[in-house]
């Protein structure tokens, strides 16, 4: 047979159900999208008339939506630029064909003042999630008709001059029979203030304003003052408590990246909320699940990122492999980096009082991310159980002298229950020993990475069998019993205890003549497997 070429048609007639069914996972964003595209057309205006092309009144830009609940309607209007009959067949009728693309691509050289959402030109069909019919009656800014577009969801369409004084557009839906929950105002009035909390435009529902159109991630650092920022955080966290500080985004090369974040204050018994920071792309809401953006430990933050150059309508493997969510991703981590490192450099008193709250996070940042480890060496800190801080380095250089072993590895001796290992601590302490803390969920992790980053260091918990050890050494050597006794004792509470794993010790701990210790590879093996159990692994 010879080589025979030709191009695949579409049968148009299907791509309705396709666009309802598949492209997007959520019904309630049509309404995302129909007024992002009254904003887009209010952006127009002001950006033609900013650049002269347009001189008569803009009026009162409000993009107004109303429930009517007996004519199972809902009316996005706007007095945005508007569509002549031409414009609505080219951007309507043509589907995939946008005329924010167009309009930007005319008017690219133009400063961006009025960022422009829409660019892939499918939204305004999301309209038919929810819709049996939709009705479109706009007017140009320019010397045209009014005209009104009216499809039922078929390919078939009818357009016919109507009158209209008004320049702008009324989007208007006759929700289906099966959609008839978004005549609810309730409805309405949630999806707006999920999406549309910071549009750039004004939006008014049942006569009020639902949106903060400035919200402080598009202002500029210099022009913000602390309670801006915290009067945001109350904004979107009403209930919470005033966070410990903020990093503000502001990148625009090689990539676009607006937005603030904020360090919560981390309670002990912390549940691991993934939900704490926002996306948006151009003041419009898109998602509080930033998995795959956001790199696991700076989940734990809050606050808002914009980026228009994250690709949204995509499945997760793709965004996985896409190089600008790479480079968001280790952009966040290196800001968040030089923010804490600043912190620490300019009051490190403050610091050292919130490190409750920070030193589980960069831990957590330590245990996931190598990169992090890095900057994050420099303000790490180890608190001892008389409260002192250090950083690895001035710690190390504290306990050498006296907490070594045999092969001159430096030993930290750390507590990870301070009442309950009390008589150990004191043993330590007597034989002028140093004992730090570490008692987070996230620590036998952060131990065992830590021992991987420093040279020549192991940890040994306070009621392990590492004093004996280090003793051992001919430092400190101060035990009770003689030879014979210790065989005695170690023998009885071996029978008592039965149970290999524990290990006597006939060396006082404090005033005590003995103690039962566990060998640190075997308690550590047991509450890695316990954690492990825990979160399910
Ligand atoms: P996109 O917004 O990605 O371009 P849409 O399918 O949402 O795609 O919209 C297609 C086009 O229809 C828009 O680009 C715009 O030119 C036009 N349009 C839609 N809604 C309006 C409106 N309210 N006012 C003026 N033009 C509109
Ligand atoms: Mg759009």
């Amino acid at each position: 047979m010879s080589t025979e070429k030709g191009s695949i048609s579409i049968n148009t007639e299907n791509i309705f159900p396709i666009i309802k069914k598949f492209l997007y996972s959520d019904n309630e964003i049509f309404l995302r999208e129909l007024v992002s595209n009254a904003v887009d057309a209010t952006q127009k205006i002001k950006k033609l008339a900013s650049m002269g092309k347009f001189d008569g009144e803009l009026g009162d830009l409000k993009i107004k939506v109303a429930v009517d609940k007996e004519a199972k309607t809902i009316t996005i209007s706007d007095r945005g630029l508007g569509m002549s009959a031409e414009e609505v067949k080219k951007y309507i009728n043509q589907i995939a064909f946008s005329g924010a693309k167009d309009f930007l691509e005319k008017y690219k050289d133009v400063d961006d003042k009025n960022p422009i959402i829409g660019q892939f030109g499918l939204g305004f069909y999301s309209a038919y999630m929810v819709a049996k019919e939709v009705e479109i009656h706009t007017k140009s800014y320019q010397d045209a008709p009014a005209v009104k577009w009216l499809c039922d969801g078929t390919t078939e369409y009818e357009i016919s001059d109507i009158e209209k004084t008004e320049r702008g557009t009324d989007i208007i839906l006759h929700v289906a029979e099966d959609s008839e929950e978004f005549l609810e105002e309730a409805r309405i009035e949630t999806i707006l203030n999920k999406y549309g909390k910071f549009l750039p435009v004004e939006i008014e529902f049942k006569e009020e304003v639902i949106n903060n159109p400035a919200p402080i991630w598009i202002k500029a650092p210099s022009d913000l003052k602390d309670e801006d920022y915290i009067a945001f955080y109350k904004e979107l966290y009403p209930a919470g408590e005033d966070p410990l500080f903020w990093i503000h985004l502001n990148v625009d090369y090689p990539f676009n990246l607006t937005g603030v974040l904020y360090f919560p204050k981390i309670k002990q018994d912390f549940q691991l909320s993934r939900e704490g920071i926002q996306l948006y792309s151009r003041q419009v809401f898109i998602t509080d699940n930033v998995k795959d953006i956001v790199p696991e430990f700076l989940q734990l933050l809050h606050g808002v990122i914009d980026s228009p150059d994250i690709p949204l309508n995509v499945s997760r493997s793709y965004l996985q492999a896409d190089g600008n969510v790479k480079k968001i991703n280790s952009h966040i981590t290196k800001k968040v980096a030089d923010k804490l490192g600043e912190l620490f450099n300019n009051d490190r008193k403050a610091f050292e009082e919130k490190w409750d709250s920070i030193g589980l996070f960069v831990k957590y940042g330590i245990i996931s991310d190598d990169k992090f480890y890095d900057r994050a060496q420099n303000f790490l800190l180890f608190k001892n159980t008389e409260n002192e801080y250090f950083t690895p380095e001035e710690y190390k250089t504290k306990v050498e002298a006296l907490q070594k072993d045999k092969d001159e590895n430096t030993i930290i001796l750390y507590t990870s229950d301070a009442e309950k290992q009390d008589a150990f601590i004191k043993g330590a302490k007597k034989r002028e020993f140093d004992v730090i803390v570490l008692n987070d969920v996230l620590d036998p992790h952060f131990i065992n990475t830590m021992e991987q980053k420093l040279e020549k260091v192991s940890f040994k918990r306070v009621d392990g069998d590492s004093l004996d050890k280090l003793v051992d050494k001919g430092l400190t050597s101060e035990s009770v019993l003689g030879e014979k006794e210790k065989e005695k004792v170690e023998g009885l509470f071996k029978e008592l205890a039965g149970n290999n794993v524990v290990q006597i010790e006939a060396l006082p701990a404090d005033d005590a003549p003995v103690s039962i210790v566990q060998p640190e590879f075997m308690r550590r093996y047991m509450d890695m497997s316990k954690l492990n159990g825990q979160a399910g692994m």
